[in-house]
């Protein structure tokens, strides 16, 4: 018998993901780097990737790009996080390519690369708004000077990531912005600007909408392809499985309870005050997974009628009040997951995973 929570990854549906999504880049003069971060670099969502047309793989952990190689995958590699200074070596020998803003970094992989006889290119990222990563416009031709005169690396691109941290949407001016901080870069420094990699998920409504600006060679397009969501409003895309990843967890206890708690109301496990509506007394569920394993923010249960209460770290509350069946513990709950709530699941040590 399996045990639960478990996570079930479909590469076929994730690969059908990947064909439409390239396909839809490709339209638009762009390639597909397949981000695999949200399941852990799993090799074989980053092989299915691959099959469904992406042309690299992308992940911001260096450990999981090593797991990528190790698993005997030999194509392109682009570290998104720009390398830490301590695991340089580390950088060249699993990344092809990484996303960087700081000339120094720069410099030390050129010289491991050198060391190790590796190629390695460099793309520097320009913040265009979202004020993570990257340098700003007006500094973009100084540190791409610095940063093209490094021996040992090829400095190839630049990039720009947005709706990360600042929640700033994509749009086809965003895009038009770094191809113009493109075009400055190359008629400064006279050397051609190979790689423009425009964005991720977030930026899959201008792509929908037609309206990428052409020049952007490639977008890094990770929650698409395995959710089947964009990145903006999490909106469906038209064509996309969006249950190539499902949780399953366990029930371990049913009662008829009121829906709002009874005495006096402090601090819930989180430190937040709680608040209730009260719908009288209902049939709810408690599932053998929690705050450690998932997000129940962003979880969906896949049957009508059973609805996502809340969670503490251990145990997650359902409504199941109007679902199609008599639940009893053992039985199990099927739902799909949103990025935060895939992202918990994945680094759960308690959450199974399998691959089908
Ligand atoms: C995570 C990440 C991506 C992919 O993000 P998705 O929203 O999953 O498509 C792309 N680029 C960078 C720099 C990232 O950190």
């Amino acid at each position: 018998m399996p045990s639960y929570p478990t996570l079930f990854i479909d590469t076929r549906k994730i690969a059908h993901n990947a064909r439409l999504v390239s396909g839809m880049l490709a339209g638009q003069g762009m390639r597909l780097v397949g981000v695999a971060k949200a399941v852990m670099g799993h090799p074989a969502v980053a092989k299915a990737m691959i099959a469904g047309g992406a042309s690299a793989i992308g992940d911001s952990r260096i450990e999981n790009l090593r797991k990528l190689r190790e698993s005997g995958y030999t194509g392109e590699t682009l570290l998104l996080r720009a390398p830490s200074p301590s695991r340089i070596d580390e950088t060249v020998r699993f990344a092809d390519a990484s996303l960087n803003s700081d000339a120094g970094t720069v410099r030390l992989l050129g010289e491991a690369a050198s060391k190790l006889g590796k190629r390695h290119e460099v793309i520097l990222m320009i913040d265009t708004g979202d004020l993570r990563e990257g340098v700003m416009e007006e500094d973009a031709v100084r540190v791409a000077r610095e940063m093209s005169k490094v021996p040992g690396v090829e400095f190839s691109g630049i990039g720009t990531n947005l709706a990360c941290f600042g929640g700033v949407i994509p749009t086809r001016v965003k895009m038009e912005s770094l191809l113009s901080v493109k075009k400055v870069i190359e008629d400064s420094l006279g050397i051609p600007i190979r790689r423009v990699s425009g964005g991720n998920s977030a930026n899959m409504r201008v792509v929908m909408a037609g309206d990428v600006p052409p020049g952007i060679t490639e977008l890094r397009v990770g929650e698409t392809v395995i959710l089947g969501t964009e990145g903006v409003g999490r909106e469906p895309v038209p064509g996309l499985h969006l249950d190539a990843i499902t949780l399953v967890a366990e029930v371990i206890e049913v009662g008829k309870k009121p829906s709002v708690p009874f005495g006096q109301i402090g601090q819930d496990a989180f430190g937040a005050v709680p608040v209730f509506v009260d719908k009288g007394r209902r049939t709810r569920a408690i599932l053998a997974a929690g705050r450690q394993d998932l997000d129940p923010d962003t979880l969906k249960p896949v049957e009508s009628g059973i609805a996502v209460i809340g969670a503490s770290s251990d145990h997650l509350l359902c409504d199941v009040e109007d679902a199609g069946r008599q639940l009893r513990p053992g039985d199990t709950v099927t739902f799909v997951t949103g990025y935060s709530a895939l992202l918990r699941a994945v680094t759960s040590p308690f959450v199974e995973k399998v691959v089908r």
